[in-house]
């Protein structure tokens, strides 16, 4: 298989690294290999390019340079932030959060629900929104944290995230917000924010995997979940994944400079995709707030297919997205976020995500828009002779 043969279209999963980012990194996996925390030269070198790493990752969120921690994923990110509010402060042991969640934070607040930590859940409406009255309510005097992610990877839905910011500081609980899917994708503004902790994810930015950020503002409190060495400010241990990092500081710059990028050309591809979809193929419904979504997601319940057979004939095409569903030990569910927004089992099983980025290009979406209305057909004739 080759990769120019591929349409991608699964960028909520993974993106494509940046050839510029790739040329950034270079040097640092061949000529600068000393540590950064050498005092030597050699070694300065390179701690200096993880400070115009973190220079860049600041200027794309809009905080100071001294607020960003590089970490391993986007993972590590959000089990540092939720497990610092808990570590912190005795007293305060609940946590808040919705139901349509990453599995890093559903999974993490499942295991500390069972590790005797109370977790309130928070639902959404069938836009896939939170109540923010609702929200409000949840926070206790013992609430250590809240954590809402800013958009779903799933569906694309926005939260209003600098409104739940400000409930959630008023009521004096910490807030974070997994912005993977955000960072790039929609300004982010956070210099007047009352936002504590933010995560994101290199590979979702055009940046090889294996980097993360956590975004820790500098008037919180923070304890770190990796302890050793005193690097990152003695918040984050372990010697800094250098290349990693000088290729998301890039990755950053250029996310910067794509956004306007980001709100025409890729959202005018994920448009053109969708209208071409319900012209052609009947039975088909958006899922999500459509008002309030990402610019480069679609999430589509055709009526009447399996979202997995869609799956194989597309990769027969050399069409990659994904499904409402999820394969766990051999069994199909559907997706946790279509089931929270009260879609009925069925549609979340007959649902695709398609999810554009500046690396796509129109013959793509055309290309797309061609083979999806065989294989929609292909799938509902078979579902009929069942
Ligand atoms: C991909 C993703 C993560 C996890 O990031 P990793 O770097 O893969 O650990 C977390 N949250 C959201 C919303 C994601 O899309």
């Amino acid at each position: 298989m080759k990769s120019s043969e591929i349409i991608y279209l699964d960028n909520n999963a993974t993106t494509r690294v940046d050839p510029a980012v790739v040329e950034e990194m270079m040097p640092y996996l061949t000529e600068f290999y000393g540590n950064p925390s050498s005092g030597y030269r050699f070694g300065q070198k390179v701690g200096k390019a993880l400070e115009v790493a973190r220079e860049r990752v600041a200027a794309l969120l809009g905080c100071a340079p001294n607020e960003v921690l590089f970490t391993s994923c986007g993972t590590e990110s959000t089990n540092a932030a939720i497990n610092s509010a808990l570590m912190l402060d005795r007293d305060r042991q609940h946590i808040v959060t919705t139901r349509v969640e990453h599995s890093a934070t559903l999974k993490h607040c499942e295991t500390l629900a069972k590790r005797g930590h109370e977790v309130t859940w928070l639902g959404v409406d069938e836009r896939g929104q939170i109540d923010l009255k609702e929200l409000e309510k949840s926070i206790r005097s013992d609430t250590a944290i809240v954590t809402v992610m800013w958009a779903n990877n799933e569906t694309g839905v926005i939260f209003p995230i600098h409104e739940i910011a400000e409930i959630v500081r008023k009521k004096g609980a910490l807030f974070h917000t997994d912005a993977v899917q955000a960072v790039g994708k929609i300004p982010l503004a956070m210099s007047e924010s009352k936002i504590n902790f933010l995560s994101l994810s290199g590979h979702k930015l055009h940046c090889p995997k294996g980097v993360g950020v956590l975004y820790a503002n500098r008037k919180t409190k923070f304890a770190p979940y990796l302890i050793g060495g005193g690097q990152e400010n003695g918040k984050r241990a372990g010697t800094q994944n250098v290349t990693g990092i000088v290729g998301l500081g890039k990755a950053c710059e250029l996310a910067g400079a794509a956004m306007a990028h980001e709100d025409t050309v890729v959202k005018g591809f994920r448009d053109d995709f969708e209208k071409g979809v319900m012209e052609q193929i009947e039975g088909v419904q958006v899922n999500g707030d459509r008002e309030h979504r990402l610019p480069n997601t679609s999430n589509l319940a055709f009526d009447g297919i399996d979202s997995e057979g869609a799956l194989m004939l597309l990769d027969q095409h050399h069409i990659c997205c994904s499904s409402g569903s999820a394969c766990t030990t051999g069994s199909v569910h559907a997706s946790h976020v279509l089931q929270a927004m009260g879609l009925s089992d069925e549609r979340a099983r007959a649902s695709l995500r398609f999810s554009f980025s500046r690396f796509n290009a129109a013959d793509e979406v055309a290309k797309a828009l061609e083979i999806l209305p065989k294989v929609v057909s292909k799938l509902r004739r078979i579902a009929l002779a069942a």
